[in-house]
């Protein structure tokens, strides 16, 4: 029998209705949502049981749409607002890649809690395992393995992970990522996009994230190209003399199924490009912050029309893995992002892009009828950012 839930307002991230609901009402079944709207109007037809939740603000549940869970045991251990070179330092000290699976499970557990409801995690060394740890829960998911070097298999399938608990949970799908424009080759880059292409997946691709990755590509010198030859990664490194977004572009690593993580140096023309290429961002501001490399320029993203999400980055980069942190950071900062615009970035944004290709997350993102009944309640931390501004 459907059941009425009931709250003080809701941020329903759909067309049919206004973006903020006072008194409003969701009809769900099962898992489905069957309706959404307010709480006068639905409680009129509704004769099954009702849940009144109180004086809470009721939202679709989130995406965090990039985290490396594999880095979840360095949580408190690399440095802090130093910049890119200093952080780079502090993460090869540790043992970057020993997965710690009862930790990764916790921190589902905390994100659960928290309404998030799809992620998407790139993982360089552990993908396949990660993916069998993620069917095995509630979330939707894309489980990224990184393809990282200059090396591409005869044949680029063998980027991809076969794993039998993803295709058979029905909830996500194992893709592959690139690293960056100077740690994974060209060839690499466009054979592990090619498969992608081939195979409807998305394609993820850390981009633009610091000064460094700009001057590397440029002139092939700088302190943090250095510090990787020194440890016998990059020594034949040959700087192709481009900046990232034109580099990308022609590489033909950027089209709608393409996820650019960072976006942190981008220019005026780099955004423009961007929006006509149809690709989404992802901002993650707080990792950003973490490291010291400086802030995306977020309005501007928006503002050319580029599709734009938020993820939280690894806790080698980050205090934890909620987007509402990501989304609570932006509010302070960016006085032009109204509530359920910023809303919009963890939820109805990346089920946008996700959508096109998985389709747990079509089916997420907005309280409307045929929605998942899968929810988050906004924290009272940024409705106090909105109401005081
Ligand atoms: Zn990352």
């Amino acid at each position: 029998m459907p059941e009425l839930l009931r709250a003080a307002r809701l941020l329903p991230q759909c067309l049919e209705l206004p973006p903020v609901v006072d008194d409003g009402a969701v009809v769900v079944e099962g898992q489905d949502i069957l309706a959404a709207g307010p709480f006068a109007q639905l409680s009129r037809e509704h004769a099954g049981p009702v849940r009144d939740l109180g004086d809470v603000t009721l939202a679709p549940a989130t995406f965090n749409s990039h985290v490396h869970l594999e880095m979840t045991h360095l949580l408190g251990k690399t440095s802090s607002g130093q910049g890119f070179v200093p952080w780079v330092q502090s993460l090869l000290a540790q043992p970057l890649y020993d997965l710690d699976a009862s930790a990764v499970r916790t921190e589902l557990m905390r994100m659960e809690q928290k309404g998030v409801a799809f992620l998407a995690d790139i993982s360089t060394h552990n993908a396949a395992r990660v993916g069998d740890i993620l069917s095995a829960s509630g979330f939707g998911f894309v489980s990224f393995a990184e393809a990282i070097g200059a090396a591409v298999p005869g044949d680029a399938a063998a980027l991809l992970p076969r794993v039998g608990a993803v295709e058979d949970c029905g909830r996500g799908a194992m893709s592959v990522a690139g690293h960056a424009l100077y740690s994974t080759s060209g060839p690499l880059l466009q054979a592990a996009k090619g498969l992608c292409r081939e195979r409807g997946l998305p394609f993820s691709l850390h981009l633009a994230e610091h000064a460094d990755e700009d001057q590397i590509l440029l002139t092939g010198e700088n302190a943090f190209l250095d510090l990787l030859k020194a440890r016998g990664v990059l020594s034949g490194y040959d700087a192709p003399g481009a900046r990232p977004v034109p580099l990308a572009r022609e590489l033909g690593l950027m089209d709608a199924d393409t996820l650019l993580v960072h976006c942190v140096t981008v220019d005026g023309q780099d955004i423009a490009d961007i929006a006509h290429s149809g690709a989404t961002v992802c901002l993650c501001p707080r990792s950003n912050e973490h490291i010291g490399v400086g802030r995306a320029p977020a309005r501007a993203l928006l503002d050319a029309g580029v599709n734009v999400c938020l993820g939280t980055d690894g806790l080698c980069s980050n205090a934890d893995l909620d987007p509402y942190g990501e989304m609570a950071w932006l509010m302070e900062r960016d006085s032009g992002l109204d509530l359920p615009d910023a809303m919009a970035l963890i939820t109805v944004n990346p089920a946008l892009f996700f959508g096109r290709t998985i389709a747990q997350a079509a089916r997420l993102g907005s309280l409307a009828p045929g929605r998942l009944a899968r929810f988050s309640i906004v924290p009272a931390a940024i409705l106090d950012i909105w109401i005081h501004r």
